[in-house]
């Protein structure tokens, strides 16, 4: 049995199925979903993310939620990371804040991971490294404390829904018995525009969370500001671009970030939002470049090339500078906080 007969089969039972319930498949499940088999990143990998690439890309981000923790009366809190991958982000943040008085001891931390692969792979890379480590499959059992949260390309992972005018676009069988997607029943130029119901429900828990017991959190992803830019979904193998509906469930699946959409969802529930920023702007303004030469001053010459190249890639236009955008969330009514 593979995901593509699975799939098919339901199809041939109940009908086109949407690109939500298409992408919640491959990514999720629970014995054939791309996340639940494989740890994906790096060379050998499908794709690298900016933890992977430097570790500069951590330590800040873990030191801006210290600083918001810090503005916040140092209160007993959660320190959260939705979607950690490999670990390595909460690895950098933990190391970064180690020197900050108080934090270590006034935080747990938790771990939002619906792969039981990658919750093995962090639980072995954060052994050690603090005392109270929980691993949740999502928001619903958090403790009820301020919650300072990091999520790095969680958000593009969660499904989106695709809409052609008014109709939904889903995923059919074609007259060959493949996977195709729907044609539109209008010939109209409509463009498509996306959704992430998803997406909001998991803002609107962090924001309502924040509202009500304080806290901060930031979130990183490729995506945009300015509303619709039209379909955007987008599967990923081997580092190279993939057709979708091509062997589900062996390749990433995800959709770019509407920034103004998370954006307003926290705002409706309660707390406040600055960004989004583009990652290039927001990691030089909590300064990056300090934290380059530091490193630099005691690396040997091809650590020097190596960390000089992942600052390149993390903050240059053309790289991940630009695509790439921050959003932070903080209790209404708060100042803007370093780097926005
Ligand atoms: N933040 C990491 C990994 C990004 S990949 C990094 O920057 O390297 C996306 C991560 O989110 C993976 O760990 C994946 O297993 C997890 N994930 C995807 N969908 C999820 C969901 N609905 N609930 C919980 N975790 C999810």
């Amino acid at each position: 049995m593979t995901l593509e007969a699975l799939i098919k089969e339901r199809i041939k039972k109940h009908g086109a199925i949407s690109i939500a319930d298409y992408m919640n498949v491959c990514l999720l499940h629970p014995e054939f979903g791309y996340y639940m088999r494989r740890d994906p990143f790096g060379v050998s990998g499908d794709f690298t993310t900016a933890p992977e690439i430097s570790q500069i890309f951590g330590e800040l981000l873990g030191l801006w939620l210290a600083a918001q923790w810090q503005k916040q009366g140092k209160p007993e809190a959660i320190l959260v990371e939705l979607g950690p991958g490999r670990g390595t982000l909460m690895a950098d943040a933990l190391r970064a804040t180690k020197k900050i008085a108080g934090f270590h001891d006034a935080v747990s931390v938790h771990l939002i991971e619906a792969s039981p692969v990658l919750q093995q792979k962090q639980w072995k890379n954060l052994a050690g490294k603090h005392p109270q480590i929980s691993w949740h499959p999502s928001l619903e059992s958090l403790p009820e404390l301020p919650i300072f949260f990091l999520a790095n390309e969680f958000f593009d992972a969660l499904p989106i829904r695709q809409f052609v005018g008014s109709e939904e676009r889903k995923i059919m069988l074609d007259e060959n018995g493949n996977l195709a997607f729907t044609p539109p029943t209008t010939n109209n130029q409509q463009p498509t525009t996306e959704s992430s119901p998803a997406s909001q429900q998991i803002m609107r828990e962090l924001a309502a969370h924040i509202a009500h017991h304080g806290g901060a959190g930031i979130v990183v992803d490729y995506g945009y500001t300015g509303g619709s830019q039209g379909d955007t979904l987008q599967a990923l193998k081997e580092h190279h671009y993939h057709d979708v509906l091509q062997e589900p469930g062996e390749a990433d699946i995800t959709a770019h970030v509407d920034f103004d959409a998370l954006a307003s969802a926290a705002q409706l529930a309660g707390a406040a939002s600055f960004g989004a920023l583009s990652q290039g702007k927001f990691l030089l303004q909590i300064g990056a470049s300090q934290r380059l030469m530091n490193l630099c001053a005691s690396a040997s010459e091809p650590q020097k090339q190596e960390l000089m190249s992942g600052f390149e890639r993390l903050i240059a236009h053309e790289q991940m500078g630009e695509l790439f955008k921050v959003l932070a969330i903080l209790p209404a009514g708060s100042a803007k906080p370093e780097g926005f």
